[in-house]
């Protein structure tokens, strides 16, 4: 986890360590307010500034779905500082709640002509493979 700051540039702090640690120990993604219960003790201001910066610098992605849904997760090694570059869909299993990423080889051709696509989201929704 430090090797992932360090190929970031980031500064090391215990907090950042702390947080991304909660990243790795949940399969899924997960909500702000699971890293605050994970974190008990902590300042709002210093949490919200270190997932803006892990955001900017390509290390979670925020999802956003239906029904007022959001969540973050860690991101592929591809993503980059200001260019996140996701080829997975997002899906919310309707029993369980839960929010995967589910990696794609290749995201379906779709027939926007004359549109130059940068950012594609697919999501979708339905039972999990844990509650199927
Ligand atoms: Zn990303
Ligand atoms: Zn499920
Ligand atoms: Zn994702």
């Amino acid at each position: 986890m430090k090797n992932l700051l360090l190929s970031k540039k980031l500064r090391i702090t215990d907090f950042r360590l702390a947080i991304l640690d909660i990243f790795n120990r949940y399969e899924n993604s997960i909500s702000t307010e699971q890293i605050e219960n994970e974190l008990g003790k902590f300042d709002r201001i210093t949490l919200y500034r270190t997932l803006k910066i892990f955001k900017e610098n390509g290390i979670i992605h925020e999802i956003t779905m239906p029904g007022n849904i959001k969540k973050l997760a860690l991101c592929a090694s591809q993503c980059s500082e200001h260019h996140h570059e996701h080829k997975h869909i997002h899906f919310h299993c309707n029993t369980c709640e839960e929010v995967y990423c589910v990696e794609v080889p290749a995201f379906p051709e779709i027939g926007l002509t004359g549109f130059k696509v940068e950012n594609l989201e697919i999501q979708a929704n339905g039972i999990c493979q844990n509650c199927g």
